[in-house]
């Protein structure tokens, strides 16, 4: 390899986090390859939030451009006590370059994204799965589920939190698992109400539902409890329910970003509940230092920086979580009033948008 222009480059996953390593690599000259074992481009959504940092880094592929063309832009914030409203508040000031948060359903910005690594000469092959993969000091060995065995100078693992990379690595992931279960619903609901802004429900008992608009009538209902949209205290006629289902979720992260010549990126390296909605968009900062890295031949000190980032964005994620699914009613009752107080003057409210937009 003469030049980092020449390396062979192997991202495993073409998740946001991949899509973006893969774009950001070929906008600098580096086209890498790209795998994922799924047969096709998804459809189905889990992040729903884009926020100003990934805007900011998109933006010079044009990425940005068509995300905000297609995403709905989130102004306010409303917050209900049961079904009362106890305030809402404007997210604008909270960012020099955008006044808002962007909605967009994952499955489309993940097919922005790849449109745009199309654009800059790559290609994702589909149908293809990592199984294993070693290297030595100068390459790594990738066998992939069909037998295959390629010779690649630096992989870059965008697998997702049961990433076969960080397994193949030996590395841990280290962190616990919440007990509750969460539960999904993306449904078509063309009268509600609150279809341009970011609604949150507190319940007594800890319990929380939160709706995001992912289209002008789609809209996602999320919750910490067993079904979302049963607990959604506000009317919701959903005419089409597209997609319902719980999942788990963990809160972990790897201590080493990198071993060698291969790289985690993305819920490869961390992964916390969707409070704040920065697993994405942490995955794409990773994914975009990482491409600038290798063209500035600074890889070493992609670990140590990623890690101080992951470990930031999971405590914060974990705060927010904390307060809006205490038991504890005083908890909640400070946080409501704590905030609707913020809100009444101009500078406190600007660092109230500022905390829900920054990364
Ligand atoms: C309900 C829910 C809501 C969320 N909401 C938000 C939100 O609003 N905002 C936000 O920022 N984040 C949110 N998140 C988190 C967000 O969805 C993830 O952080 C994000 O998808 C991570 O992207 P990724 O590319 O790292 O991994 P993934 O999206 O998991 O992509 C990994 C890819 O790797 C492929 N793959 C896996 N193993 C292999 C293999 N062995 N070989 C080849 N390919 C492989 C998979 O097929 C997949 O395409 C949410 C998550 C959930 C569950």
């Amino acid at each position: 390899m003469d030049s980092m222009n020449d390396a062979r480059i192997l991202i495993v996953g073409a998740g946001p986090t991949g899509l973006t390593a893969g774009l950001e690599l070929a906008r600098r000259g580096i086209v890498p390859d790209i795998i994922d074992r799924k047969e096709q481009a998804s459809t189905l959504s889990r992040a729903v939030g884009i926020l100003p940092r990934s805007l900011d880094i998109l933006r010079p592929s044009g990425v940005t451009e068509k995300l905000l063309e297609e995403g709905i832009k989130l102004e306010n914030i409303s917050l209900y006590r049961g079904r009362t409203e106890a305030f809402s508040f404007s997210l604008n000031g909270g960012h020099p370059n955008w006044e808002f948060g962007l909605a967009l359903a994952q499955d489309r910005t993940e097919s922005i994204l790849h449109d745009a690594f199309v654009k800059y000469g790559g290609r994702v092959k589909y149908s293809t799965e990592l199984q294993d993969l070693n290297q030595n000091s100068e390459n790594v060995f990738v066998t992939t589920a069909d037998g295959m065995r390629v010779e690649y100078d630096y992989v870059i693992g965008a697998d997702g939190v049961q990433s076969i990379t960080r397994k193949a690595l030996g590395i841990d992931f280290i962190g616990f698992d919440l007990p509750e279960t969460w539960s999904i619903a993306d449904v078509d609901a063309p009268d509600w109400e609150n279809h341009d802004r970011f609604t949150m429900c507190m319940l007594p008992g800890g319990k929380v539902v939160v709706v995001a608009p992912l289209e002008r009538t789609r809209f996602r209902v999320i919750s910490n409890t067993a079904d979302a949209l049963k607990t959604l205290p506000l009317r919701m006629h959903a005419k089409n329910i597209r997609r319902k289902g719980t999942f788990k979720i963990s809160i972990r992260q790897v201590a080493n970003y990198s071993v060698g010549r291969v790289f985690l990126a993305g819920d490869a390296a961390h992964c916390h509940s969707p409070a704040g909605g920065r697993g994405m968009n942490l995955g794409i900062a990773d994914a975009a230092e990482l491409a600038g890295r290798f063209a500035n031949n600074t890889l070493d000190g992609y670990s140590v920086s990623r890690y101080a980032d992951g470990k930031r964005t999971i405590a914060a994620s974990e705060q927010i979580r904390k307060v809006v699914a205490s038991k504890n009613p005083i908890v909640r009752g400070t946080l409501v009033l704590g905030l609707a107080f913020i809100n009444q003057f101009p500078f406190t409210k600007k660092l109230l948008a500022k905390r829900f937009l920054s990364d």
